[in-house]
């Protein structure tokens, strides 16, 4: 059975003592609330790690994510942290690939294939992120494209390192937007990438990597996407700030 994760991404904002009692009050609820089998998630800030990471302390089911790591160990990187960094501070996952550090940060699908490399060589969990434009969902070929940043960060992977990585379908025209796909288009793409891994990998190891939805999901439509055959949780953007509205989202399987 796949692994259903609900991994809430805070972006740039909190400030210390709000991110603190973001996490606190998340904390208290996953305990409270949340089925042992969801793994909750929280990616705040990278200055806010620490504190974050120490409330998930006592909650099994809680942990703490960063939005990104630098593919070198170290080095004269100005303003950056390595996954061995990650690793070195307990983090365990690592979003790689938010279609924001694509846009404006200019990754590209190899760069992020050695930021997955690093991560996992850490012993992270990477969060792959992938997803389109609305102008390619637009045209006719959304589903190959998609299918290719997973062949270009992904396919050089061993098998045992492939089953380590979780992936995160985020259509970019659905990201902060308030436009949320249908459980229809969201159940298209997660099968498809479930086929276009199964094509690389076999069935099985397809069949047991969670697949997120995320993209303007929130506690009134997780239900419905969660519903679906191969959507496994989300990543949260928005929502992810108001701790009763994550875990509404953390409950809705
Ligand atoms: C995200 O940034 O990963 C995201 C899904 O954002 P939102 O939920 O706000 O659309």
């Amino acid at each position: 059975m796949r692994k259903k994760i609900v991994a809430g991404n805070w972006k740039m904002n909190k400030t210390a003592a709000e991110a603190k009692a973001l996490a606190a009050e998340v904390a208290a609820l996953v305990k409270a609330e949340v089925p042992a089998d969801v793994q909750v998630i929280m990616a705040p800030p990278a200055l806010y790690l620490d504190a974050v990471q120490a409330a998930t302390a006592g909650v099994a089911n809680l942990a703490a994510s960063a939005q990104n790591c630098h593919e070198k160990a170290s080095g004269a990187y100005t303003g950056e942290i390595s996954a061995a960094m990650l690793a070195s501070a307990g983090i365990s996952y690592v979003i790689i690939g938010h279609s924001e550090r694509r846009q404006y940060f200019a990754e590209s699908n190899a760069q992020l294939a050695a930021k997955v490399d690093a991560a996992l060589a850490n012993g992270l969990t990477p969060l792959f992120c992938c997803g389109e434009s609305l102008e390619t969902r637009e045209g006719a070929d959304y589903l190959a494209f998609v299918a290719q940043q997973l062949t270009e960060s992904l396919f050089h992977l061993s098998a045992d390192d492939f089953a380590k990585v979780v992936i995160a379908y985020e259509p970019i025209w659905a990201i902060g937007t308030g436009l949320t796909a249908s459980s229809d288009q969201a159940q298209e793409m997660h099968a498809y990438l479930r086929g276009h891994l199964a094509k690389q990998y076999g069935q099985a190891a397809a069949d047991a990597c969670s697949i997120l939805y995320g993209g303007s999901c929130n506690a009134k439509n997780a239900q419905e996407l969660f519903a679906c055959a191969d959507v496994d949780g989300g990543l949260i953007g928005g929502a992810s700030l108001i701790a009763a509205d994550f875990i509404t989202i953390a409950k809705s399987f």
